[in-house]
């Protein structure tokens, strides 16, 4: 099943453009605020699957909003592919290596990213979205505790970054507009394998990344078990799962987003954002 914010309401999306306000057709029974279902999953997956469908409404896609606009806690991963550890002059971790994005730095999937002065930088990832609490989760059973997953860019400033004695990772991701997620929720059982799936981005149509989430040096089972291990998970909360290749960083010499750049991110299966870089 997949699901979309539209004008701060959950929907379920029964095709492309097609989307049924979960709200209304529950008789108010299930909330429209996307973050309080996240609470509810179950029952909007109950009630998704009995598929009253006959009130679905036409929208354009590009309609489309950020399907987690307000998450409690926003987790990412540095350095989880080999290659892009490798092209970023790090070691390939033993444990993930964490930090966050800042709430204020979420985006939808459509629309235009300000560029900052600075170095900045692309980053398409897997990311996951939490629909059960988990606490000390093995991971064998993390993939229950996952609503769904969407596509995610991990916009990232190198200059801030990279300042100061020790780096500043989520100081310099965090930027306005700089974690666009979108443009749906896919519930892992639509894909034929949730551990395999194809991920890239495009920069004025020359494709610059691509890479596929079985090379993740911590799948997301993986992660979620070592992230619970440590601190609770909670409903609605999003997880950036690392980027592979092909970042501008890596580059020689290194290239940057600048203001005209059009940005398409997609995970294969999952979805496409589209972006317009503009002058901050
Ligand atoms: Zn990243």
């Amino acid at each position: 099943m997949r699901f979309a914010t539209i004008s701060g309401r959950l929907h379920q999306v029964i095709a492309p453009g097609r989307v049924l306000d979960l709200n209304t057709a529950s008789g108010g029974r299930l909330p429209a605020d996307p973050q309080q279902a996240y609470e509810r999953w179950d029952e909007v997956l109950e009630f998704a699957a009995a598929g009253g469908v006959s009130d679905a409404r036409e929208v354009p896609e590009e309609s489309y909003e950020n399907p987690v606009p307000a998450p409690r806690q926003i987790f990412a991963i540095g350095l989880n592919y080999a290659e892009h550890a490798a092209e970023s002059h790090f070691a390939v971790p033993e444990i993930p290596t964490v930090f966050t994005k800042f709430v204020t730095s979420l985006a939808g999937p459509f629309g235009t990213i300000p560029v900052p002065p600075g170095e900045v930088d692309w980053e398409v990832e897997l990311v996951a979205i939490i629909g059960r609490h988990a606490h000390r989760v093995p991971a064998e059973d993390a993939w229950s505790h996952v609503a769904g997953l969407s596509v995610g860019q991990d916009i990232s400033e190198r200059v801030l970054q990279r300042s100061g004695p020790a780096p500043q990772f989520s100081l310099g991701k965090s930027h306005p507009g700089f974690g666009p997620i979108g443009p749906v929720v896919v519930t892992p059982d639509e894909l034929p394998d949730r551990d395999d799936l194809e991920l890239g981005c495009l920069i004025n149509g020359e494709q610059v990344q691509k890479g596929h989430t079985r090379d993740m040096v911590f799948p997301v089972s993986e992660l979620i078990a070592q992230l619970s291990a440590v601190t609770p998970l909670l409903p609605g909360d999003v997880i950036f799962t690392g980027t592979p290749s092909g970042v501008g960083l890596g580059r020689t010499p290194p290239r940057w987003l600048k203001p005209g750049d059009e940005l398409v991110s997609y995970v294969r299966g999952v979805g496409e954002m589209r972006h317009q870089l503009v002058a901050a």
